[in-house]
């Protein structure tokens, strides 16, 4: 036995042929799983308990088959490694990992019938290592949020920067092409901490989701761009400022009211406003979120993809949602000047999301090559270092009043 199998796990086997369970049995018992059998699949919600780490499922079985079973499973948030098993045809199997996955849950593989054995041997082996790296990363993430590190400060010290209000937001312009006229700003949120410095939001932005903190900090980061806004006197009245939402906001339904409200309180208008959501976040499920964000644009909020071509989902399949902007992922604009792949990305994403009445927005533009690609592409607007990183309210304003007076200039 390998050292990933040296701890028992949970395996529950579903299969109408009782054979074909004792079968499996035999080698889940021998790579170190403590297993349940289960013949009558309409007994599953009787013998299902949320510590199993495997659950094989046939597909095809009289009473209830496999696809409600895995409705069951996405619908109790089933944290399993899941095998599909079938005789049915290649088409079939995939068409039901894909439905597995949409409904969130971690398909370890596919096995048809009859059932090779060391295709399940090694699918048993991959089963031991993902719940052991998963408990590695549970342990790791615990232990260092709770307590900090000597760089990175504790969830504690969090808490209490959001509390105190001692978390800013700094701005980066977004430009528009050709004419590369400023259109607005994203803010983003800044942690500098009194001892251990700039804090990154990619540090501290997860561990807020994770302790329970991203309504307040959200609301913070809302309230502050809403007071710095309120001031800016040399803003063109139709410049937009792009705040980032978290996903688990999108789960809530009270989400719109909230932030409608902060806005309104603020003295300014939703219109003013673009919500970003990554793309990740919607490659799952894309419309999972849909009434969330559907409830957004009826408050007259604009909605924004981030991060697009990270998360692997077409833009077919978000066409549904009231996006009216798309953000080409940096990694694709830093990556163009070698690799013809990212530039064919970027044209192609372009040339759909306007055909699709979606205003594009090219992320992490460090160079006059990025700049000239882009405008010959067609693309709408960009951000990048290239026009200014992100700066602090006084020296975005500087930033700014400068760049006017150089469009002014060159007019
Ligand atoms: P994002 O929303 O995709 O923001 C763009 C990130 O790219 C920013 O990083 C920005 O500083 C960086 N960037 C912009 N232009 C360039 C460039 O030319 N080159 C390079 N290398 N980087 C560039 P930042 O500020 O570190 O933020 C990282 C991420 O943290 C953001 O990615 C966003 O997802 C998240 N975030 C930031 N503020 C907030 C917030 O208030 N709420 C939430 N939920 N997430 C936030
Ligand atoms: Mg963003
Ligand atoms: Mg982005």
């Amino acid at each position: 036995m390998s050292d990933a199998q040296s701890q028992s796990l949970r395996a529950l086997i579903v299969d109408d042929d009782a054979h074909i369970c004792a079968f499996i049995k035999t080698f889940t018992d021998a790579s170190n799983f403590i297993t349940t059998t289960l013949s009558e699949s309409e007994n599953f919600s009787a013998v299902y308990r949320d510590d199993y780490d495997l659950i094989s499922l046939d597909l095809d079985m009289p009473k209830i088959d496999g696809i409600e079973l895995i409705r069951f499973l996405g619908e109790h948030k089933c944290r399993a490694q899941i095998v599909l098993i079938s005789s049915s045809d290649k088409g079939i199997i995939l068409a039901a990992q894909d439905l597995a996955t949409n409904q969130n849950l971690s398909v370890l593989g596919v096995l048809d019938k009859p059932i090779n054995p060391s295709k399940l041997i090694d699918l048993l082996e991959k089963c031991h290592h993902r719940v052991e790296s998963q408990m590695a990363l549970a342990l790791t993430a615990s232990s260092l949020t709770a307590r900090g590190t000597s760089e990175l400060p504790s969830i504690e010290e969090l808490r209490a920067a959001i509390e105190n209000n001692e978390i800013d937001v700094h701005f980066q312009p977004k430009i528009q092409l050709p004419d590369q006229n400023f259109i607005g700003a994203e803010a983003l949120a800044r942690w500098t901490h009194p001892e251990k410095g700039v804090i990154p939001p990619d540090y501290f932005i997860p561990f807020a989701e994770d302790y329970g903190l991203i309504e307040p900090l959200t609301a913070l980061v809302l309230n502050k761009t809403c007071a710095y806004i309120s001031k800016w006197t040399e803003i063109p009245w139709d410049c937009q400022i792009s705040v980032n939402i978290s996903e688990l906001s999108l789960g809530s339904l009270d989400f719109p009211d909230t932030i409608s409200r902060i806005v309104k309180e603020n003295g300014a208008h939703p219109s003013r406003f673009i919500l970003e959501i990554t793309e990740s976040t919607l490659a799952i499920n894309p419309t999972a979120a849909l009434d969330v964000l559907t409830r957004l644009r009826l408050r007259e909020f604009d909605l924004s993809i981030d991060d697009f071509g990270t998360g692997h989902s077409s833009l077919a399949r978000l066409r549904r949602i009231p996006f009216r902007e798309l953000k080409i992922d940096k990694s694709f604009v830093g990556d163009s000047d070698s690799n013809q792949e990212c530039r064919i990305i970027i044209k192609n994403t372009i040339d759909l999301a306007r055909s699709l009445g979606l205003k594009v927005v090219a992320e992490g533009a460090e160079t006059q090559a990025h700049i000239d690609l882009l405008t010959e592409y067609g693309c709408d607007k960009v951000q990048g270092h290239f026009f200014s990183k992100a700066l602090p309210n006084e020296q975005f304003l500087q930033w700014l009043h400068k760049w006017q007076n150089r469009s002014k200039d060159n007019a």
